[in-house]
């Protein structure tokens, strides 16, 4: 039986260093609880360290491991994941591009939790720089290691592909789109019309605990798991994703 799971697939938690020290992995589990969610991903900057936690909290709600890549032209993107493993293989690669922070002062505490808001250590890397890894190169990794990604935020005015490369090339083999929680779909059509081909998506983005669930996209599936979310996507057996 298919029916309508709520998803917010971009979430931070006081890892990224532009997130709020409160968005601990418990913090945002619950919070997306109480928001109505079935499916949230976690997804900070260039790092994967603090998604086991969430996983850990094990509310009645689904946790996908997932990152925001800063490619190399800036442009950031969305990998998603069926399990651990995978992500964390990414946050091997993306490590391998991210200075360490050495006695330069951090702006932002860049903060590893576990599931019981108890603080594990800082991470001291320069996790918002760009990685190495062009779009393209960035892509054909997400994909071999089995996961999904996304074009973050393509309406806004920063850090986007269409900000850092001007148009989305059909080479480009992004699995959807996504818009910020600013853009509705009719918005969308008008601005964003010729990239119909791809799904859209929307996602809060969330960097305070009350951002997250402000945007979500409706997947119309089986259960609230990875695999239906990639049958969703690509309009598999029934299934759907409304934006
Ligand atoms: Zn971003
Ligand atoms: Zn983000």
């Amino acid at each position: 039986m298919l029916r309508t799971y709520r998803a917010d697939l971009h979430i931070h938690t006081c890892l990224s260093p532009c997130a709020e020290l409160d968005m601990t992995p418990a913090r945002v589990v619950s919070r997306a609880i109480e928001e109505g969610l079935d499916i949230i991903a976690v997804t900070d900057h260039n790092t994967a360290e603090n998604i086991q936690s969430a996983v850990k909290v094990n509310g009645e709600i689904t946790v996908i491991p997932g990152m925001e890549l800063t490619t190399a032209e800036e442009a950031h993107i969305l990998a998603l994941f069926p399990d651990m493993e995978s992500v964390m293989r990414l946050q091997e690669i993306t490590y391998n591009d991210l200075p360490l922070t050495g006695n330069k002062r951090i702006l932002y505490e860049q903060v590893v939790v576990n599931e019981k808001d108890e603080v594990l250590r800082f991470n001291d890397r320069v996790l918002m720089d760009a990685t190495g890894l062009g779009v393209k190169e960035a892509i054909s990794i997400i994909h071999n290691l089995g996961g999904i990604t996304v074009a973050c935020h393509i309406d806004r005015e920063a850090f986007s592909i269409l900000t850092q490369l001007g148009f989305i090339h059909d080479s480009l083999e992004f699995d959807a789109l996504e818009m910020s929680f600013r853009t509705d779909r009719e918005r969308a059509l008008k601005m964003f019309g010729i990239y119909e081909r791809y799904p859209w998506i929307t996602s809060s983005d969330a960097h305070h605990v009350s951002d997250i669930g402000r945007a979500a996209t409706e997947f119309i599936m089986k259960e609230p798991s990875f695999e239906e979310l990639v049958l969703a996507l690509s309009g598999k057996e029934g299934r759907e994703v409304r934006f």
